[in-house]
């Protein structure tokens, strides 16, 4: 045995100084519910915890506009406000974002470093819709997309892929990187629906054209649609790709019991789309994984689900606690999707 251990989680106590006010469904509640769960779930003898550090501004700015990360400081600095309409700061979120910026860089370190195989962030604000100067849906920084570019730029990795199965389109992730051939962005999501990006011709742009890929499914798009997608075209494109680096933007608002959003899958479901991405990584990068929280608004359903991911990632098994799937709401037009998207992978090669 050597002293690598399988998997981490990071989590710090700050992100839930990260308000967001009266009846928001993004509420620092989600985390404590998770945590309550994966220590229940016995889960954490086989998956450590850890604090991270913060990230600093130069780190934030691999991404962000200077104006725009001196504007969330203003902000939060001021007592909190908010920068649209769903988007709101406290005192702490400022701090809070950096931490949780943090965590994917402790990510990145930690795996290229040896110390550890996989890491899930158990973090607040989320970060997928953030674009280089603006925040939007709950977003603030974009976590992954930090950790990505650090890997990048630090680590000197020359490919990342970034998977994500939040429920809602990850626009800015997406854009940071669609005329970037270094990384693959994968996003399955309910279509439409907020931000009402991610349609089937948004495939990248320049020299990055074919390094996007989406999945625009219907709302009620159940777990055999997800794992046909994740055959025939999320593995295999990984496969083609061969990341040195594998990511995973894990937002829990496409369970079946979400409040937001309308998708059927389940917490066996995550486990087996999390078992997918373990395999793709140990064919392809060593099995580093890491992954983030993202969306997730029925705080048992996401904290059931995060547990499945994490005990996954840990090589652990954890009993199914919720009813068994349910079919998808519309096969044809799922199955269509599948099948453009198919189409257009295979022909980008
Ligand atoms: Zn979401």
């Amino acid at each position: 045995m050597s002293g690598v251990a399988e998997a981490v989680f990071f989590y710090d106590p700050l992100f839930e100084q990260h308000e967001t006010g009266f009846g928001h469904p993004e509420r620092p509640e989600r985390l404590p519910v998770t945590l309550n769960a994966l220590s229940e779930s016995g889960v954490l003898d086989s998956a450590e915890a850890r604090q991270p550090r913060d990230a600093t501004v130069e780190e934030i700015e691999l991404v962000h506009t200077a104006k725009y990360i001196e504007l969330v400081r203003r902000v939060a600095d001021s007592g909190g406000g908010n920068l649209d309409m769903d988007t709101a700061l406290s005192g702490a979120s400022y701090r809070a974002a950096l931490r949780a910026a943090g965590a994917l860089l402790d990510s990145v370190d930690g795996c290229l470093g040896g110390d550890f195989k996989r890491s899930f962030c158990l973090v607040r604000p989320p970060g997928h819709h953030a674009l280089p100067g603006r925040g939007m849906g709950f977003c603030l920084f974009n976590n992954i997309a930090i950790g990505a570019r650090y890997a990048m730029s630090k680590k000197k990795l020359k490919r990342v892929m970034i998977v994500d199965w939040d429920a809602h389109h990850g626009n800015g992730t997406q854009e940071i990187f669609y005329d970037d051939p270094a990384v693959l962005y994968v996003s399955l999501h309910q279509y439409p629906h907020y931000p009402g990006t991610g349609w089937l011709d948004e495939t990248g742009r320049g020299k990055g054209k074919g390094y996007t890929i989406n999945f625009p499914f219907p709302a009620g798009t159940g777990e055999e649609h997800y794992t046909q997608a994740f055959e025939r075209v999320v593995i295999p494109a990984g496969r083609r790709f061969a990341p040195e680096l594998l990511m995973l933007s894990a937002g829990y608002d496409s369970h079946d019991g979400d409040l937001l959003c309308s998708m059927r899958l389940t917490d066996s479901s995550y486990r087996k789309l999390t078992d997918y991405l373990v395999g793709l990584a140990d064919a392809c990068c060593e099995g580093m994984l890491i992954a983030t929280l993202e969306g997730g608004y029925n705080l048992e359903a996401e904290a059931r689900s995060v547990v499945q991911t994490v005990a996954g990632m840990a090589g652990a098994d954890v009993p199914f606690k919720d009813d068994p799937p349910r079919p998808s709401a519309y096969p044809d037009r799922a199955g269509e999707v599948i099948e453009e998207t198919a189409r257009q992978w295979t022909e980008s090669a």
